[in-house]
């Protein structure tokens, strides 16, 4: 790497060849700018590029090459560790490249590097089609591909990376390629679950299926049937159709409508339901859980972007998030057991813990197929401690590290790494397990100098 150049000559260097805003410390717009999603992170980038196309991409990996300083990929800015943006380096920043395009012939949309998940359920909801994003809707499509992406279709569609068929990306040199099953089929291979390691995706094609309407909508039960509730899940979901999803969370009941005053700020056990196959049969599918008579059922008809914006107006950006995940394969009675105690505690009322599936369609992709390697029908537990003040961040902090604690001894091991924090380099190996190697040798091949560090860091070969 060349030496350090000044600020001013970075913002020549990058002004020359760049469209979008170059937004220094000095700049008004900078605070906001910097903000991410968590705010218990706070960092000061040196230069934030707001890329408006593939060429500002290309000028600002130059720029900050022959600058010689750290560069950050933002997206969404939903990472919980705050990898979207770094200390004294240059962000590039997509958040203003963003677009969605529809081809529905082909049933495949095609996704600018900074768009949100909400803007892709807007487009395609209209051609009655869908693919697997999150659950909520502000979050970044760039980061949650890149890392995997789970939420309300995933047994039925699978990850988010299941369905991600082509990638255009911007490498470490500079150079653009394209990575599909034909062209840079390794690539692709290690963007489906490696996250930003690899280079700056400018464009995602998704595979889109058809699910005009899903039957969708949380059952609660009331935390004294916690244990019972989770005990019959944990058998229930592994062997139901693929068509319904379903994930499980411990939580407090928000304390405003649609919910019942007498629920508001009771902690409860839910499961949030997606039925994606015919409505005409979701009736007969649901019926083991009406069965269980829950205290609130709210299973209706709605298009899947409703479900995936449902809970925007609970977790604004803003909060302080920290969370922990694992794998989970078993659910022994020991585990619901410590399950309970720690839902019990819920420190404040939007601390959570959630089980999202990954069986089904999920389960049926070879754990080699793409570098997510826990294909064993499982789930991906995550503890979330947040809450808007400050002054609550060691609460909900502790209460999520004890909980993890207590539960990691039922762990299968790996996890997700869109759900940790910055937990060292072995706790990444760990994840990527068997395909570390193969990924670490594609890193070695895209990207050798190790440009693209600030993320869950994959060392090259
Ligand atoms: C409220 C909330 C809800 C969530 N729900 C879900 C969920 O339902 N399912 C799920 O799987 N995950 C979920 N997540 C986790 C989410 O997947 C991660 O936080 C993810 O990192 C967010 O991506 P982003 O683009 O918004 O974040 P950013 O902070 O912008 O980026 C995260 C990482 O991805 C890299 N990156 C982003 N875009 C690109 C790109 N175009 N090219 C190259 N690298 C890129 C960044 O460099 C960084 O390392 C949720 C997170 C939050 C805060």
């Amino acid at each position: 790497m060349t030496e350090v150049l000044s600020d001013t000559t970075l913002i020549e260097t990058l002004g020359a060849g760049h469209r979008g805003r170059l937004i220094g410390a000095d700049h008004a717009d900078y605070d906001s700018a910097r903000q991410l999603f968590n705010a218990m992170i706070d960092k000061r980038p040196r230069l934030i590029a707001r890329c408006h196309d593939v060429a500002d991409v290309i000028a600002a990996v130059k720029a900050g090459r022959e600058a010689g300083i750290d560069l950050a990929v933002r997206g969404g800015g939903h990472n919980g560790p705050g990898l979207g943006s770094l200390d004294d380096g240059l962000v590039i920043d997509l958040t203003e490249f963003r677009g969605v395009i529809v081809d529905p012939e082909q049933r495949v949309a095609h996704v600018l590097g900074g768009t949100l998940l909400g803007e892709v359920d807007h487009a395609i909801q209209p051609f009655g089609l869908a693919a697997p994003f999150g659950i909520i809707s502000t979050t970044g499509v760039g980061g949650l591909t890149l890392g995997g992406g789970v939420g309300n279709l995933t047994r039925t569609l699978g990850l988010t990376i299941d369905n991600l068929v082509e990638a255009d990306v911007v490498l470490a040199d500079g150079s653009f390629v394209t990575a599909n099953e034909t062209k840079n089929d390794d690539l692709l291979w290690a963007l489906r679950g490696g996250g930003g390691n690899f280079g700056v995706v400018t464009r995602f094609a998704f595979r889109l299926s058809p699910i005009p309407t899903v039957v969708a909508g949380p059952t609660l039960w009331s935390l004294d049937r916690g244990a019972e509730i989770l005990s019959w899940y944990r058998d229930f979901i592994r062997d139901a159709p693929d068509e319904l999803n379903g994930w499980l969370g411990f939580l407090t009941v928000p304390p405003a409508p649609p919910f019942p005053e007498h629920l508001q700020l009771q902690k409860v056990a839910g499961v949030l339901w997606c039925w994606a196959g015919d409505p005409a049969d979701a009736d007969e599918a649901l019926a083991p859980v009406r069965a269980l008579e829950p205290e609130l059922d709210g299973i209706q008809p709605m298009p899947v972007g409703a479900l995936n914006a449902a809970f925007d107006p609970i977790y604004p950006a803003g909060d302080q998030w920290y969370w922990r995940s694992d794998l989970v394969t078993e659910i022994p009675d020991e585990a619901v057991a410590a399950n309970l105690e720690f839902a019990q505690a819920l420190p404040t009322w939007k601390c959570t813990s959630h089980l999202y599936p990954i069986s089904g369609a999920a389960a049926r992709v070879g754990s080699a197929d793409t570098a997510w390697p826990a294909r064993d029908g499982g789930w991906v537990q995550v503890i979330v401690g947040v809450d808007p003040d400050p002054a609550n961040r060691e609460l909900v902090t502790d209460w999520a590290v004890s909980f993890w604690e207590a539960l990691h001894p039922y762990a299968a091991g790996g996890g997700y790494v869109n759900m940790i924090m910055e937990e060292g380099g072995d706790r990444v190996r760990t994840i990527y397990g068997p395909n570390y190697d193969r990924l670490a040798e594609i890193k070695g091949k895209y990207d050798p100098d190790n440009v693209f560090h600030v993320n869950q860091n994959i060392k090259p070969a």
